[in-house]
């Protein structure tokens, strides 16, 4: 949702609390959509410092499903996050677009807050994921789940074309 920011703007010290629910249920990350379900709507808070200065706190809880790194079995991650932005209402959209800070959560002068609480997904998403620490992770031969149990194969002497196919196959999971 779009909050105008200006409005905090009229009072010295002035507050404004806003929730708000996220309208887009899908994250992209590296190429790949992740669905997003909110576990708690966002939270914000945007107060008046003064001198055109705008306070952003939030928080949100969301929760999203990604693949085990090894084995590509689901595994549910769950986002706790809390935040904090200072937005100079002083520079126009040409400023901030050259200002080393990032501002592409704002919209004119409104807080598009589906954009802020991506960025935060996205700066606390995880680089590694695991369904858990000493997860076998998948046969490279037949490609069965090892979690499950043993697939019989006999992944010691690898056949030299499954050794390129096995290569492709983890180069492809580096993508
Ligand atoms: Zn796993
Ligand atoms: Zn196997």
């Amino acid at each position: 949702m779009l909050i105008e920011l200006t409005k905090v703007l009229e009072q010295d010290d002035k507050v404004i609390r806003q929730e708000a629910h996220l309208e887009q249920d899908t994250i992209r990350v590296a190429g790949k959509d992740y669905r997003l379900s909110e576990l708690e709507p966002a939270l914000f808070e945007i107060t008046n410092l003064g001198k055109k200065q705008v306070q952003v706190k939030g928080s949100a809880k969301i929760k999203t499903v990604v693949p085990c790194d090894r084995c590509l079995e689901d595994v549910e991650q769950i986002f706790d996050l809390s935040f904090e932005r200072e937005i100079d209402m002083k520079l126009d959209e040409e400023e901030r677009r050259q200002s080393e800070e990032e501002y592409n959560f704002m919209d004119g002068t409104c807080l598009d807050t589906d954009v802020l609480v991506q960025n935060e997904l996205l700066v606390n998403w995880p680089i590694r994921v695991l369904c858990r620490e000493d997860c076998k992770g998948l046969c490279s031969i037949c490609g069965a789940n090892l979690n499950h149990g043993e697939c019989g194969c006999d992944r010691e002497v690898l056949d030299p074309r499954m050794a390129a196919f096995q290569d492709i196959f983890s180069k492809f999971k580096e993508v």
